[in-house]
């Protein structure tokens, strides 16, 4: 068996276009774009090239972008005064801050400041709690975009055994509330379960989400399995190399000849995460403008 290659790149790209027919709905009717604000404090180069992007990607949907580039040095005080004047702009409807944030800040009194309205990161308590107990809110992007994935593919997901491997607040514990959501049988793995290989082959479902490169092998995966790999590490440069490889957390070669569908890294849920920013800033700004949301997005 050769495993289909779950095309992130070209999902979210759809995903795109899709936010900015109806970017331009919405501005017609509203009398103004659909606004994201990103807050990046500090100079780390990841943060700066994701910041930029999140920019370029806003723009292109036809949504407005403001950006607000603070020094390292910035005191909590203004970071959330900041917050607080986006909170009360009627042309931001999403907000964003970058992390991490430089040390002397603490990055959940920050999140906790964001309205839970504007949180299209969904990392707001408060999201977390609706996605909890079903209400509706905002879902992180990263997991978000796996279960579009993985419902373009499979359909229903009812009575599925599903493999979270990872438990972070940002990816594994949403997705799983997400699975289980769908009526999938969810298991969450992490670094203390036993037997990890053995957890994994009961799995119609895994996704990995750990940021070991490479671990789950092949061997561990049940026949026909759909794998969605979130991991994103590099290798150290090979001879000749300036860079390293990126690889996820699946040895995708290898899993190829085990799984039905697989996401290859680059190029699988990597893009996923900015499409669904764009998505999730839109769905915003039709709840805060008082309309109703679209059912395609
Ligand atoms: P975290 O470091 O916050 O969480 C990693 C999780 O993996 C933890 O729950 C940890 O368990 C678990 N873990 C660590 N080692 C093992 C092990 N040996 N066996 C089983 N579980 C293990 O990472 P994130 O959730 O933030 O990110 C995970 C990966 O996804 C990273 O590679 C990151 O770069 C990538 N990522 C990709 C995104 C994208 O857009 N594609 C977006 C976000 C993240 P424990 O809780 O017990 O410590």
């Amino acid at each position: 068996m050769t495993a289909e290659r779950i095309d992130g790149k070209a999902f979210a790209a759809l995903l795109r276009e899709r936010v900015g027919a109806l970017a331009l709905q919405f501005a017609s009717k509203a009398g103004r774009k659909a606004g994201l604000a990103v807050v990046l404090v500090g100079e780390d180069p990841a943060s700066q090239v994701y910041v930029g992007s999140k920019h370029k990607a806003t723009v292109a949907a036809g949504m407005a972008s403001f950006e607000h580039r603070l020094p390292a040095d910035t005191s909590e005080a203004d970071l959330l005064a900041l917050v607080d004047q986006l909170n009360n702009d009627d042309a931001v409807d999403g907000i964003l801050v970058q992390l991490p944030l430089p040390d002397h800040l603490d990055e959940q009194a920050v999140i906790a400041s964001i309205s839970p309205d504007k949180d299209v990161d969904g990392f707001h308590v408060t999201n977390a709690g609706r996605l909890a107990v079903g209400q509706s809110g905002f879902v992180p992007c990263t997991p978000l975009g796996c279960m579009m994935l993985l419902t373009d593919r499979l359909g229903d997901l009812s009575g599925l055994e599903a493999v979270v491997i990872g438990r972070s607040n940002i990816v594994g514990k949403p997705m799983a509330q997400l699975l289980l959501d769908a009526n999938a049988t969810v298991t969450i793995a992490h670094s203390r379960t036993k037997d990890l290989p053995a957890v994994v082959k009961r799995a119609d479902i895994v996704v990995a989400a750990v940021g070991r490169a490479e671990m789950v092998k092949a061997e561990w995966l049940k026949d026909g399995a759909t794998v969605i790999d979130v991991g994103i590490n590099r290798l150290p440069p090979a001879e000749g190399e300036q860079k390293g490889r990126l690889v996820g957390d699946v040895d995708y070669a290898a899993a190829q000849g085990v799984a039905s569908a697989i996401t290859p890294v680059p190029g699988g849920v990597g893009p996923m995460t900015i499409a669904v920013l764009l998505r999730n800033t839109l769905v915003a700004a039709y709840r805060n403008a008082g309309f109703d949301v679209p059912e395609e997005l």
